[in-house]
């Protein structure tokens, strides 16, 4: 059996939740009486449907999640994040911007988990070449998650397309 990663990390825009957090939806967010959580402007937010199963069952296995996330919007993410109730989910969460070596440099140093043993989620191809390169011994497991136009909610409220591919190429 392929041993389980020693700690998963999750990028946050496009990859919990389809939008960009500094740019499409106007914080600060409320949850409203229906339960719904919602924007300023009254804008209903969601995740991705499947996002709060993933992270139950990562627990459940006992594989630790951290955040990175390069968003300028650190407080809106987080209080997403809070609002969405998902901080259980997270050891660490490194929300800022700037590349993600950063982010995955201080994750290491918190955690003590070799690179080589974290496995990687983000939507865009920058990122997962830029941490790619950190592994030294074996590279860092990087999934790329491929953006869709379909991805995009704002566009088509029906979508659940998501396409995972397997690192970088
Ligand atoms: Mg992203």
């Amino acid at each position: 059996m392929t041993p389980l990663p020693k700690l998963a990390v999750f990028d946050l825009d496009y990859t919990l939740w389809p939008f960009w957090v500094d740019t499409h939806v106007d914080p600060p967010f409320h949850k409203s009486s229906d339960g719904t959580v919602r924007d300023r402007r009254g804008q209903n937010i969601r995740l991705y449907p499947e996002v709060p199963e993933v992270l139950e069952r990562l627990q459940s296995l006992g594989v630790p999640v951290a955040a990175a996330s390069r968003t300028g919007e650190t407080e809106g993410a987080n209080q997403l994040l809070e609002l969405f109730g998902l901080v259980k989910y997270f050891v660490h969460r490194e929300i800022y911007p700037g590349s993600k070596v950063t982010h995955f440099e201080r994750l290491h140093h918190k955690t003590g988990v070799p690179f080589s043993q974290m496995v990687f989620f983000d939507d865009e191809k920058r990122n997962i070449i830029d941490v790619g390169k950190l592994g030294t011994e074996s590279p860092l497991g990087g999934c790329y998650l491929r953006s869709h136009p379909e991805w995009n909610e704002f566009a088509n409220t029906n979508s659940r397309i998501r396409d995972i591919r397997k690192g970088p190429g």
